[in-house]
């Protein structure tokens, strides 16, 4: 048997294309076409078959450079999808994954159930969206609080060997992020990822608690990342599926 030594030598070169500048570091081996790869730390690698000129690499990248852009983002994207919602009977809401739909029903007193493949909500103004909206949105924190205080101590539980302290969470409304960390190590969860599958959660839990130990989405974070939860990004792209 042959072991071919290949030697490769990585250099780094940006091309800018429109407004966005794209950086890839360069290798060259025997393979029979040139390999674009963008990592979800977003960095970009390129590898050419031997003796192909850099201006020929760069025309390809170029032609490929909308494609790359949109996987730029797409590990960039971390956001929740949302959608207008009326709070009226029969429109459909999520709750840990699970489509049901709204049923409006009028009642002396107020509360909200779930009930087979419906959520009920109770009130005496049946035609008050802003109540039902209310009604809705203190169910789904009430159960946020439990769900999310259960994962965190089993994501942390199963990620004990990388030795980090249990952080405190906190519940908040966020527009555009599920999750994120603050300065002084603790972690915000998003009221609606309540509505995404659990180990959705789990996922964002995991990413929240690597980053304190390491703040920037570099190499090391993914890699820390991938040895707590092999399977993130099987999760992560369920979860940029969620609709709230
Ligand atoms: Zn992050």
């Amino acid at each position: 048997m042959i072991i071919e030594k290949i030697q490769t030598s990585h250099k780094q070169y940006s091309i800018q294309y429109g407004r966005e500048k794209i950086a890839f570091s360069l290798s060259f081996n025997h393979r029979k076409s040139l390999k674009i790869n963008v990592h979800p730390d977003k960095t970009v690698t390129v590898v050419a078959p031997k003796n192909t000129s850099l201006e020929n690499i760069i025309l390809r990248i170029k032609r490929r450079a909308f494609w790359i852009i949109k996987q730029k983002n797409y590990f960039e994207r971390f956001q929740p999808l949302p959608s207008k919602r009326l709070y009226v009977s029969g429109e459909s809401h999520y709750y840990l994954g699970k489509q049901y739909r709204l049923k409006v029903r009028k009642d002396s007193g107020q509360g909200v159930k779930l009930i087979g493949k419906y959520i009920n909500v109770y009130t005496p103004n049946v035609h008050d969206t802003n109540e039902v909206k209310k009604l809705l949105q203190g169910w789904y924190r009430k159960h946020a609080e439990s769900i999310f205080a259960q994962r965190l101590l089993f994501c942390h539980e199963a990620i004990k060997r990388i030795k980090i302290g249990q952080p405190p969470i906190r519940i908040l409304h966020m527009k555009k992020r599920w999750g994120s960390c603050s300065k002084s190590g603790e972690i915000l969860l998003n009221t609606e990822l309540v509505k995404a599958p659990l180990h959705c959660i789990d996922y964002v839990i995991i990413h929240e608690i690597c980053h304190l130990k390491i703040r920037p989405h570099n190499k090391e974070f993914y890699k820390l990342l991938t040895r707590c939860l092999p399977d993130w990004i099987q999760r992560k792209e369920k979860l940029e599926r969620v609709v709230i």
